[in-house]
Order: C-alpha cells, then structure tokens, then sequence
C-alpha cells in the first residue's frame, strides 16, 4: 500500500453534496476509501478510466469517474497534492499536454485543409473539412467537448432538480434504445441533466456529452419516448460529428492566422465559445432527426413523441414571445431551424410509415 492517499472530494453524481474520500493508488487501480474508516473501500476504479481534465480557470481539479460506475466527480482539495499524487500514481497526463499533442495532427489536418482550400474556396472547403474531421482522431471531440462542456456548465447551467431516480430512469431507457438501435456498440456518451437559462432545450458538445434540461423534461411532462427521442437526436449529432464539422468550417480562417503566428493554444481555448455560437444546417438536423427517429423504431416507440416535443417546444417559444425566426441563444440547442411545422410531419409520417 502506498502512503497517505489523496484527500478528495467524491461527488456521487445523484447528490448535491460531496463526500469527503481518500484516494489511493493500487498499481493500475484507484481506490476510494471512506475517510472516516480509511480500510472502507468505497469504489474501485482502473486508473485509465479516470478523466481528468486540465484545471479549470480557477485552478480547480476535477475528474470525472466512468458512467459504467455511476460518473461522479472527484475535486481536489489541494490542486499541488493532487498534481504530485497523479505524477506519482502514474495518471494519465494533463488535458492541456494532451491536446498539444493532438493538436500536432490538427496541425497536420489543417495543412491539408489548406492546401486543398486554395484550389477552390468554394468546393474545397467542405470538402477538405471533411478530410479534416476524418484525420482528426475521436479524442480530439472529446477534449474539445470538455474543455467546452466546462464553459458552458458555468455560463449557462445550474444543478438539475430533478430527481435523480428520474435522472437515472432516462438514463436507462436511453441505454436500452441505443443498444437495440445499434447492437455492435455505440459511440461513447453519457447525459447530463441540469437546470438553465435556456428553457426547455437539449444539445450535445463533440466527444458525446449530451446535455438536456430540466426544463425540457417538464415541458413533455417527464414522457419518456419524448425524451429518448431527443436525447437519441442529440447522439446523432455525436455520432455523425456535426459539432467538430461545425468547427472545423467555422474554425478555418482563425486557425490560419493563429497557425501563421505560431499560437494555435489560442485556437483551441476559443473552440468552446465558437461551438456556442455555431448552428446546425438543415441537413445536419435532419440527419439527426434520422436518427431519432431509427433509434424510437429500434425501441419500438412511435416517432410520433418527438411530434409532441417539437410541438409544446412550438407553444414555449411562441407564449415566451420568440418569434419563428428566433434560436437559442446557444447555437447547437435546439432551435426554431429547420420549422417546426415541417419537422412535426416528418415525425409524423415517420409514426404512419411504421
Ligand atoms: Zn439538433
């Protein structure tokens, strides 16, 4: 047994409030030990499997633990005691190292993108964009959709309220569908439920954290063929990478000069805010909407649910004062874009075509 341990705090993901632990390295395994009766071990976890993610601004540590083990997060008390247990346990190294590294083949892929966009700004860029996001490995989403996740969790989310039985209820039901929609296996995802500012809403970050918000599970009145069809448009958005198209388009002509002076930290700290700010294309939501709708059929439930989503979504926003042109704030959320009317059909149709 190693010495001492790390005191943490262990976040469960189901209450508020965290538990103080100790946390001890065993080979390739983490333990988390009650701290009141230190040879209690509460959890145990392989230590590739812990994310840790790069200090937040404020200099905070947290990890967070694999859905498989119910997620939770782990903050560090003492940011340099925690640096020196993960030096000495061996964690995996910091995001921030991590990503430059990455950023290496991003570099490579912008290159190409480059080289490529020059013969024709107008047909090449979406196709080298292409290009780009096949050469960029999934990794990258996945830091990408932290760092942004981070971002957003603090400007725009608040703890849910719902109750976390309900959380893990949708949680289940979403599992169960994704795994009869695609028996092979699914790209990693986990949901995060939380109160917000933008209503009734859902969107999902690159890497597979998908967001959805208490707000939109009571405007469907918590009715859960609804909520998987969301959540299951949501994990189109992942699989198909639409937030990493989105930013690779957008990002081309930054990366280009930020490249030119040798600052490409500064592209990556402004991807989070640029996935803000990004919509969808029709044809984007429409190849999630697909999904949606393969993954309701999968599950045997009516595509006919996201009908009623889309359309107590139609009534919010018109009672709120939105008019049919306005978007959330937050570009990738839902939005009234492609209309409503049209995508109420198509689910429609979708539910008479079964
Ligand atoms: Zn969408």
């Amino acid at each position: 047994m190693s010495d001492g341990g790390l005191r943490v705090d262990y976040f469960d993901g189901r209450g508020a409030r965290p538990r103080r632990v100790h946390l001890q390295a065993m080979g390739d395994e983490l333990q988390l030990r009650a701290e009141d009766s230190p040879t209690r071990v509460l959890l145990t976890l392989p230590l590739s499997q812990l994310r840790w993610p790069e200090r937040t601004r404020h200099g905070a540590r947290v990890a967070h633990l694999p859905d498989a083990l119910g997620g939770g997060e782990l903050h560090a008390l003492d940011a340099a005691a925690w640096d020196r247990f993960a030096r000495q346990a061996g964690v995996r190294e910091s995001l921030v190292v991590r990503s430059q590294q990455s950023w290496g083949q991003v570099l490579v892929a912008i290159a190409l993108l480059l080289v490529v966009g020059l013969a024709g700004w107008r047909w090449g860029v979406p196709l080298a964009a292409q290009a780009t996001l096949t050469l960029l490995p999934q990794r990258v989403d996945a830091e990408i959709g932290a760092l942004a996740f981070d971002q957003i969790d603090r400007q725009w989310l608040k703890p849910s309220t719902l109750p976390a039985a309900q959380q893990a209820a949708l949680r289940a039901a979403l599992a169960r569908a994704l795994q009869r929609a695609e028996p092979a296996g699914t790209l990693p995802w986990r949901v995060e439920f939380r109160a917000s500012r933008i209503g009734p809403n859902a969107f999902a970050l690159p890497g597979g954290t998908i967001v959805m918000t208490d707000e939109l599970v009571q405007l469907v009145d918590g009715d859960e063929s609804a909520i998987v069809g969301v959540l299951a448009h949501e994990y189109g958005h992942v699989k198909h990478r639409h937030g990493m198209r989105q930013l690779v388009h957008a990002s081309v002509l930054g990366a280009v000069g930020s490249i030119a002076f040798g600052d490409y930290s500064g592209v990556l700290a402004g991807l989070p805010a640029l996935l803000g700010t990004l919509g969808y294309s029709r044809d984007l939501e429409r190849q999630a909407d697909d999904e949606a709708i393969a993954v309701l059929r999968a599950d045997g439930r009516s595509p006919a649910a996201m009908a009623l989503f889309f359309e107590r979504f139609a009534r919010w926003r018109k009672d709120k004062g939105h008019g049919d042109e306005s978007d959330s704030a937050l570009g990738i959320a839902f939005s009234s874009h492609p209309a409503d009317a049209e995508r109420i059909a198509r689910f429609r149709d979708a539910a008479a075509a079964r």
